[in-house]
């Protein structure tokens, strides 16, 4: 078993919509980023890639690499998920949380929840979606971003035949 944590934080900027687990979602600010933003999904690579031991985001997809300009962050998971697979590794569970003021996850829970399963290959019942405000306090507490915390519990494709050593 190998376990990942990510974090990613984005400042907001004027526009019309967020993605979030690769929903776009209508709100009054957009995402200052290289890419589309994506904090769940980018908490997430982050989360796989330290699980795999294969650093971070940022050596994957520099945001210098004009490549990854208006990246879709569902292709970077998808890219992450294919080194998972190198090593021959799935998805036991992954516990995602957004840190925002707003917008408001609920309605879009289902549709995020099964677009990451999609690309993790997994169901939606390994995907745990938390939402969380910061009461006001802080950078994220006054709506000047948001970010994410995401958790990943892989397991070797073997890992039922091999014992556990001791
Ligand atoms: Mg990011």
């Amino acid at each position: 078993m190998r376990i990942g944590f990510g974090y990613d934080v984005h400042a907001f900027e004027p526009g019309d919509h967020v993605t979030l687990g690769g929903v776009r979602i209508p709100h009054a600010q957009a995402v200052r980023a290289h890419s589309d933003g994506d904090v769940l999904l980018h908490a997430l690579c982050d989360a796989l890639l330290g699980a795999l031991g294969l650093g971070d985001i940022g050596q994957h997809f520099p945001d210098t690499d004009p490549r990854w300009k208006g990246a879709d962050s569902r292709d970077l998971l998808r890219h992450c998920v294919r080194l998972m697979h190198e090593q021959q590794y799935r998805v036991v569970n992954v516990d995602l949380t957004l840190l925002a003021e707003a917008p408001r996850l609920g309605p879009h829970r289902t549709a995020i929840r099964a677009n990451v399963a999609a690309d993790l290959g997994s169901s939606p019942e390994r995907i745990n979606l938390k939402a969380t405000t910061c009461e006001g306090l802080g950078a994220i507490g006054r709506g000047e971003g948001l970010a994410a915390h995401a958790v990943v519990l892989l397991a070797h494709a073997d890992s039922h035949a091999r014992p556990i050593p001791r």
